[in-house]
């Protein structure tokens, strides 16, 4: 199969969260099951050119936009596997920055022009480099009208017309809602401007509208896909899922073990793995250093690495946090960063609690490794997560997740037998500061009077496998049911 991923991230090249990791890896396992996939991406001004490898494509590539022709250029770079990934250079849009909002967290109010933009480079770009598709992996909101192009102004098009569009849905909070300003620009029609496709409540809905193109829909993990489909979990958008029916799935992420395995981790100080996890020691001990906490190998550490949304449900640990810390023997190492509330309580923690709360508010990938491997629990009390990757690389790295049971976390995380010491984790259901208490008690009253359970959920953690392998045979079969139904549909002999 000859499959496209048009994206706004991919890892390592442009990341701010899951998307990148997924749109960085699902084509390498594709690879590896035999097929073919290309990567499109944004050339963002935070992509170096020489740390990538960047090398020029294609000078002049011209792309109709309603009515303006556009002139861009393209560069090209690889993933491992000798997978090309392209990257769209349009410096009006794409030099600035941040990916879709300025340093300051304001959007860019250009956003639909932006990713359609780019989503209609991208399929030109297949067009001029006669390249046929069986298959787009659209994304989210940014590429999601990728949908529409393909079934619109592509329908009769001898490269595309046959290709199938998937929309994955990494993160049903972020739609892509915006003025329809500029909506003619965007060559999406008004004759799609309609409750069904783009229309919202005067607005655009960009993810609305690839729900309604897309042959087949998925998120990320099954339960996510349950929780999409109610009102709660769906921001708005459970009646136009529920419309796909069985085209709309979830397959769980697969991670990345290359990149996070305690065996070959290079940013960690000491390897280790579940023959060796008395190894893990030395890096709890540079974990208390670096976050300034006091170094005592018998106090567990709590590690956090997130980026601070509400979705993540930190703002549940307010008052809470200090209340574990005088309650219990337990020290915090916390990284992250987002919203300014959240960064300023977490970033003043430190000084309040000295050697029990350490805290870096910023993004460093080696002190998200350290946290992983140095910590004894990882807290995630999300209030939603669609799939969560954090937890999953925490099992890997014998540092047992204290999550709410929603999406992936659900999925991914065993909950703990006190009668058995089974599981993998220590899960609660209410959104509740309580419930992140009593849990994170039971967690460290695990530590401390149940060591033997403690250890044993340790090794059944690291012996859980989630990688791409699994996923990637999904898709496959995601893809393929799409490429029947677009056939069925829409064949052009
Ligand atoms: P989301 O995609 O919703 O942010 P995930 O758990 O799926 O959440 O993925 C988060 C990814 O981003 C992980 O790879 C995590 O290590 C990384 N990450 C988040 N915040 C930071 C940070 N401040 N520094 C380094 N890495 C971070």
């Amino acid at each position: 199969m000859n499959i496209v991923f048009i994206a706004s991230e991919c890892h390592p090249f442009a990341k701010t969260g899951g998307l990148a990791d997924v749109v960085g890896a699902l084509p390498i396992a594709l690879k590896k099951l035999g097929h073919n996939p290309i990567v499109i991406i944004p050339k963002y001004q935070s992509i170096d050119i020489n740390k990538y490898n960047l090398v020029k494509y294609q000078d002049l590539l011209g792309v109709w936009m309603g009515n303006k022709l556009e002139w861009c250029s393209v560069w090209k770079s690889s993933l491992p596997e000798d997978i090309d990934v392209y990257l769209i250079e349009f410096d009006a849009y794409f030099n600035r920055e941040g990916f879709y909002c300025d340093n300051q967290m304001n959007d860019y109010l250009d956003n639909p022009q932006r990713f359609c933009f780019f989503t209609r480079a991208a399929l030109q770009f297949c067009i001029d480099n006669k390249i046929h598709v069986d298959v787009f992996s659209f994304h989210d909101w940014q590429t999601a009208p990728g949908a529409c192009y393909v079934k619109t102004w592509h329908w009769n098009n001898p490269y595309l017309a046959n290709a199938a569009s998937v929309l994955t849905i990494h993160n049903i909070g972020y739609q892509g809602k915006y003025s329809t300003f500029g909506y003619d620009y965007l060559g999406l029609g008004w004759e799609n401007y309609h409750t069904d496709a783009f229309e919202d409540f005067g607005g655009i809905n960009l993810l609305k509208g690839g729900i309604f193109f897309a042959d087949v829909v998925n998120t990320v993990s099954p339960t996510y896909a349950k929780e999409t489909l109610t009102e709660l979990g769906s921001h708005g958008l459970h009646s136009y899922l529920a419309k796909k029916g069985d085209r709309y799935v979830g397959i769980l992420n697969g991670v990345d073990y290359e990149h996070w395995n305690p065996e070959t981790d290079t940013y960690i100080p000491m390897q280790y793995n579940i023959n060796k996890i008395d190894k893990k020691a030395i890096n709890k001990k540079v974990l208390q250093e670096q976050f300034l906490l006091e170094v005592n190998d018998n106090i567990p550490i709590i590690g956090i690495v997130s980026r601070f949304a509400h979705q993540k449900g930190l703002h549940l640990l307010f008052g809470t946090i200090e209340k574990i810390i005088k309650d219990m023997v337990v020290q915090f190492a916390i990284l992250g960063s987002g919203d300014k509330g959240l960064e300023s309580y977490f970033g003043h923690l430190p000084a309040k609690y000295p050697g029990k709360i350490g805290s870096y508010i910023g993004y460093n990938e080696r002190l998200a490794h350290l946290t992983e491997a140095g910590s004894d629990f990882f807290l995630m009390p999300s209030i939603y997560e669609p799939c969560g990757l954090n937890q999953i690389y925490s099992l890997k790295y014998g540092t047992l997740p204290i999550v709410r049971a929603t999406g992936g976390l659900e999925d991914t995380v065993i909950q703990y037998d006190e009668e058995t010491g089974n599981g993998t984790g220590f899960k609660f259901h209410a959104i509740d500061q309580n419930a992140v208490y009593y849990t994170v008690g039971w967690a460290v009253s695990t530590y401390y009077d149940r060591k033997h359970h403690y250890k044993q959920m340790q090794k059944f953690a690291m012996q859980q496998d989630f990688s791409w392998d699994k996923s990637a045979k999904e898709y496959v079969s995601l893809f393929e049911r799409a490429i029947a139904i677009k056939r069925q549909t829409y064949y052009i002999s």
